[in-house]
């Protein structure tokens, strides 16, 4: 059981949660219609006011430790860029009431320290693609000691707390921390002292029955790799294709068997972005999965801003995790 009065639980909860309701928020009234293909502007928006949200949060609970998160406010205090940052002061002072826009952009810097022994991670908005689209997304903020997560959490505004794709709804807040389990409560309805339900991973043992989890982004993965895979495991059952770290929740929830991060044929060198692996892999781990990378190392959070030691991630419940690191192997992923 987790203690629910801890300060970092309780002050990771509220930033996690203040920083997805706005981007849920930004994304209803921003993402219309009439975007056109290549307007970025309210994920622009959103990510730095989602950072702005937990940088200024943080400066207040713990204001002496590190944050790495994945924006750098050094664009928007260019003159040229004076209209945006406008536009995220107007939405981060719903959270904070008053902030200018300059303090702002020093809650957003915040973010910029390299990771140390001990250090806050945060994405902002993970699967950026998928807030565009309006599919799955994720706030994602974890703490880390000496190069294991030990705190994960993620507010995933479109699945609801049985996990399940539910658009508008009230989605999901999902908690991990090391030794005391993986627990979800409702990311609108969340107050302190909430009730939180226990996640476990499925019990499904039969490969045929594998459900398998990838990115929505084909560029994210290698399709045709995963094809090879799920054949070379014998699964036969659909996979579920998903933008950000819902993917992880999905897993803790037993909602899949098997997630995998397959290196683009076209970037073989990318190494994950620590912020895009922290906080849903101790999610998975607490609910009795296991995380690895596609080699079978575990993943190491001591490496900088990238996991420059590991290569792309295979996580699973645990039953599966040998026989997928074998097929890895077999089909030269
Ligand atoms: P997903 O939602 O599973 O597509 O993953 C989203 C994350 O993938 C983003 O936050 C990016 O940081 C990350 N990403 C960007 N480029 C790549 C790449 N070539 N391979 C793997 N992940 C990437
Ligand atoms: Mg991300």
């Amino acid at each position: 059981m987790i203690n629910w009065n801890d300060p970092r639980i309780k002050f990771a909860l509220e930033a996690v949660q203040q920083a997805a309701n706005l981007a849920a928020a930004i994304q209803e009234e921003m993402v219309t219609e009439a975007l056109t293909k290549d307007d970025r502007s309210p994920v622009t928006v959103a990510d730095f006011a989602a950072q702005a949200v937990v940088g200024s949060l943080l400066d207040k609970s713990f204001p002496g430790e590190l944050l790495v998160g994945e924006e750098q406010a050094e664009v928007l205090r260019s003159p040229k860029e004076r209209q945006t940052l406008e536009r995220i002061t107007h939405f981060v002072s719903r959270v904070i009431p008053g902030i200018t826009p300059e303090e702002v952009c020093d809650a957003i810097d915040r973010g910029v320290d390299e990771p140390g022994d001990n250090y806050w991670t945060l994405d902002p908005i993970d699967g950026t693609k998928g807030f565009l689209r309006r599919a799955q997304y994720a706030s994602a903020l974890a703490y880390v000691e000496k190069g294991r997560v030990q705190l994960g959490v993620l507010g995933c505004p479109n699945l609801d707390p049985d996990l399940q794709e539910t658009f508008g709804g009230e989605g999901s807040l999902v908690v991990a921390r090391r030794g005391e389990g993986s627990w979800v409560t409702s990311l609108k309805k969340y107050r302190s002292g909430n009730h939180f339900t226990r996640l476990h991973v499925s019990d499904r043992t039969d490969p045929g029955q594998a459900r398998l989890l990838r990115s929505y982004e084909s560029s994210h993965t290698n399709s045709n790799l995963i094809e090879a895979f799920q054949a070379e495991l014998g699964s036969r059952a659909d996979p579920v294709r998903m933008d950000s770290q819902a993917k992880y929740a999905l897993l803790a929830s037993g909602k899949g068997e098997i997630y995998l991060r397959l290196l683009s044929p076209d970037r073989l060198d990318y190494r994950e972005k620590i912020w895009d692996q922290a906080a849903g892999s101790v999610i998975v781990e607490e609910a009795g999965g296991r995380v690895t990378d596609l080699d079978g190392k575990a993943l190491d959070f001591s490496q900088g801003r990238t996991l420059k030691y590991n290569r792309g991630i295979c996580a699973t419940n645990g039953i599966f995790h040998d026989r997928a690191l074998q097929a890895l192997r077999t089909v030269n992923a």
